[in-house]
């Protein structure tokens, strides 16, 4: 299961990075090859955090659940598939939770915002976030787990799911706009992921949702009003190349001299 999920990343990732350079979406800021290496050394830092912190905390509690049928789900007798959908749903759900407060609890949002920084938002943003980010999430995902009653399966299989959408969503791949109007209607798209991380706040504060598109349509935070061609990827305070050096995104979320407020918006 693994290797094969493993497999399937790796060339979704290079065929997004194919039509990402066929096909692209947005206006490519800086040059290619610079931004995804930038990207891959940062996603680095932060794999290390989830294979030394994540995983093992994950499959320690994941098994205490299934050891001891913890958790809401655990509380009804499901057949097996239907206990790991309705885990992949609200897992999903509850991740859409967590991603508003990254952006609104301050503190959260120091680490968010590196992820947001890259100034063009392609497949290998998907897997750029800073290593604090990871390590902290932690005890979010040991909430989602032992509250929702997730399973070994279920959390692999969220994870992958999880992993695919994110590769597709950060592409800058065109898609014909019918086919995104459609897709829409149930996943997360490019173009919608694109309104997410333009560097204006109120469009910033929609399409929250990593999966399901269902999540933004409740809360009604869902929007696709933004033409692409309009958009500025980024934070406001990176704007240009050398402010978003490798290592000027993994120490400014140290930095004491930085005010971090706590964004308001109505
Ligand atoms: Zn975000």
């Amino acid at each position: 299961m693994k290797w094969i999920s493993a497999t399937l990343s790796i060339g979704t990732f290079a065929a997004l990075y194919f039509f990402e350079r066929r096909k692209p979406l947005r206006r490519q800021i800086e040059q290619k090859e610079i931004s995804t290496a930038r990207n891959l050394a940062i996603a680095s830092a932060a794999g290390t955090a989830i294979i030394f912190l994540e995983n093992p905390v994950a499959a320690k509690l994941t098994k205490f659940v299934e050891e001891k049928r913890f958790g809401l789900l655990k509380v009804f007798r499901l057949p097996k598939v239907l206990e790991t959908v309705f885990a992949v749903v609200l897992l999903d759900y509850t991740l859409y939770l967590w991603h508003v407060l990254t952006h609104k609890v301050p503190f959260l949002w120091r680490f968010h915002r590196i992820h947001h920084a890259d100034l063009d938002l392609t497949a290998s943003t998907a897997i750029r976030f800073h290593f604090g980010e990871m390590a902290i999430s932690v005890l979010f995902r040991a909430g989602q787990i032992l509250l929702i009653g997730v399973s070994p399966n279920a959390l692999q299989t969220w994870q992958s799911l999880l992993f695919l959408s994110i590769l597709f969503h950060h592409s800058n791949v065109r898609l014909p706009k019918t086919l995104e109007d459609k897709l829409q209607k149930f996943i997360v798209t490019p173009r919608l992921h694109g309104i997410h991380h333009s560097v204006k706040n109120d469009e910033q504060d929609s399409n929250w949702s990593s999966g399901l598109t269902v999540w933004d349509y409740l809360h009604g935070t869902f929007r696709n009003d933004v033409p692409q061609n309009e958009i500025t990827i980024g934070v406001k305070e990176f704007e240009t190349e050398s402010e978003v050096t490798i290592s000027k995104m993994l120490l400014k979320p140290f930095d004491s001299n930085t005010n971090y407020q706590l964004r308001i918006t109505n």
